[in-house]
């Protein structure tokens, strides 16, 4: 089976991922990019999380071919290759719909520095893309375009996308965006939330990047 232990990861961090409540029902979507093969495995379009099998879990490459499994890849398999192209760092991806941050897509409206932790996107903001289609090239590439510095971006009237180092380190932003997305509704509920200085922002996404233990692979909370 190739990237076994990728696909384990994509089951493990799926259930992880509904677990939080960020993917009602089966939204939302996860990937592994293998920058030396050029391989990346996804999440199998449509199966519940709890029941998702590594075996169900696609092997693509950037071009879209189907190299292993026998599953019907994500709808956003686009979504994926196209951050993967703009972001060479990046090695996995984490789709959500969750509440709070997809609230703030429905506005059209940027996720904003009302708590640090915003940092660990490496922007001072989440900006929001336009909305497109799910699952067409025309909404990867308004993500793609929208994101600017930041590692994860709202998605007009849909969800987020979050990318980062490792698994765990886009899981740990798609689960913080959610968070400051939370802080941000509530505080906007009973009055004006104070934002951040950029200076201070700056301040703080290069504490992020030494933030935790060296080599653990995860950057961020
Ligand atoms: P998939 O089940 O095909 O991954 O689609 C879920 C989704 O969130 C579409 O945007
Ligand atoms: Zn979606």
């Amino acid at each position: 089976m190739l990237m076994k232990k990728e696909r384990e990861l994509i089951v493990e961090y799926g259930k992880k991922m509904s677990g939080a409540g960020l993917c009602p029902g089966t939204s939302g979507n996860v990937s592994i990019y293998d920058s030396e093969t050029g391989l990346m495995a996804i999440s199998p379009s449509g199966i519940d999380y709890f029941s998702t099998l590594p075996a169900d879990v696609v092997v693509m490459d950037l071009n879209a071919n189907v190299v292993d499994g026998g599953r019907k890849p994500s709808s956003e398999w686009a979504l994926h290759t196209e951050f993967y192209r703009h972001k060479p760092y990046a090695r996995a991806i984490v789709h959500t719909h969750s509440v709070y941050c997809t609230t703030f897509a429905v506005l059209g409206m940027p996720l904003k520095a009302v708590h640090y932790a915003i940092a660990d996107a490496g922007a001072k903001e989440i900006p929001c893309a336009p909305y497109e289609t799910f699952g067409t090239i025309e909404l990867a590439l308004a993500a793609v375009k929208a994101c600017g510095e930041s590692d994860a971006v709202l998605l007009g009237n849909h969800g987020i996308i979050a990318c980062g180092r490792s698994i765990e380190s886009a899981f740990s932003l798609a689960r913080n965006c959610e968070y400051v997305a939370q802080l941000q509704y509530q505080a906007m509920c009973i009055g004006t939330p104070n934002v951040i200085s950029g200076a201070k922002m700056d301040e703080a996404i290069e504490k992020f990047r030494s933030y935790g233990q060296p080599d653990s692979g995860k950057k961020g909370y």
